[in-house]
């Protein structure tokens, strides 16, 4: 392989032998083309081809959408499942009706800035439909393009997606956009699968990096693979005279800068009796007594792109500062609002605050 456009060359070719005939590639009509994508956002071809048929065949264009009832939108779906797509689709018909006069417009801009329109079915439209130059960049090209050239850019971080958007922009056969989108789709879909690509077939064989290295199974990388798994957060509401007690989280880890209370992080969930013999609590409480701790609220889920947080909240009273206490920063209670917190201590303070 020379350069990208071999890449391209390739594709198509292999596409004008293997392609599926589908209702809606022998169509330039950006409406229908409209249709189908949506409808295959989120479902399979199979499953979906009946419906597209159906639909097309009580609202043929945008018109017959536009004056249809809502109820009986949705009745065409019903199955199909994530309705908002129909309601969008219907809202979207109205607004092309009234302020388009009922023509689907032909520009990228105004096409993703429809309901339900984002960056992949804005490129598919205006590719197919109008021939223009926007890669379209679904699951299989993802995949297909990670593996070709080993590409360890998580495809679920906007960073990795972008890159790859750059790479399929830069493969594209710029006089056959239309052509070389369906190819690209078609090949992941079909050729470079998940669990079971043929790369006893493929045409890039000799090519691809990620067969090369025996590696076909690590991509795409996705971040949430990377999970480096669960913390576990105990928080402690100390209440001292009138104070409590809040520390700025520092360095460059998540909630930098924000306020939280004192508390104890772990890679594994303990037990209150395990988090009492941990060194972090005796030096906190070096006094304290056991039973005055109240747990407030326990196991609260915090999902982070990397990580899950568990956190659990604690109530206590002290009679004395301990000297990791005298470190911490000490304030009013009713100070507590004017300082910026994390989303996880913002729950603790609604629920406490919905209790008194
Ligand atoms: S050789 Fe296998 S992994 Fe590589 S592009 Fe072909 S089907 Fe995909």
């Amino acid at each position: 392989m020379g350069n990208f456009s071999d890449v391209s060359k390739i594709l198509i070719g292999w596409y004008e032998i293997h392609q599926r005939v589908l209702p809606w590639r022998n169509t330039d009509d950006p409406y229908k083309i409209w249709i189908s994508e949506v409808i295959l956002q989120q479902t399979r071809v199979v499953q979906g081809l009946d419906y597209y048929k159906r639909f097309i065949g009580r609202f043929p264009d945008i018109d017959a959408l536009a004056a249809a009832d809502e109820q009986e939108v949705l009745k065409y779906w019903q199955g199909l499942g994530y309705y908002s797509r129909a309601r969008n689709l219907h809202e979207a018909a109205r607004y092309l009706k009234q302020l388009h006069g009922g023509k689907f417009p032909a520009d990228y801009k105004t096409i993703r800035s429809l309901k339900g329109v984002g960056d992949y079915t804005a490129a598919a439209i205006v590719s197919f439909a109008y021939n223009m130059p926007y890669p379209v960049v679904d699951g299989n090209v993802l995949r297909f393009l990670s593996r070709l050239f080993a590409i360890d850019d998580p495809i679920d971080l906007p960073k990795g997606k972008a890159f790859f958007t750059a790479l399929a922009g830069d493969i594209m056969d710029e006089l056959r956009p239309g052509l070389f989108n369906q190819a690209i789709m078609e090949f992941g879909a079909l050729q470079c699968t998940p669990s079971s690509p043929a790369c006893g077939q493929c045409p890039f064989l000799s090519v691809c990096l990620a067969y090369a290295t025996d590696k076909v199974s690590d991509y795409p990388v996705k971040i949430k693979k990377l999970q480096v798994g669960n913390r576990y957060l105990y928080y402690f509401h100390i209440h001292y005279q009138d104070y409590v007690y809040l520390k700025k989280r520092e360095g460059k880890g998540i909630w930098q800068n924000l306020y939280e209370f004192p508390m104890i992080e772990s890679e594994f969930a303990m037990t209150f009796e395990e988090l009492i013999r941990h060194k972090n609590f005796r030096e906190l409480f070096p006094s304290a007594d056991i039973s005055k701790f109240k747990l407030v609220i326990q196991d609260k889920k915090h999902t982070l792109t990397h990580l899950t947080l568990y956190a659990d909240f604690f109530e206590v009273t002290i009679n004395e500062e301990s000297e990791s206490l005298l470190k911490v920063r000490k304030i009013r209670q009713n100070a507590v609002d004017e300082f910026p917190t994390h989303r996880l201590m913002q729950l603790y303070w609604e629920t406490i605050t919905k209790k008194t």
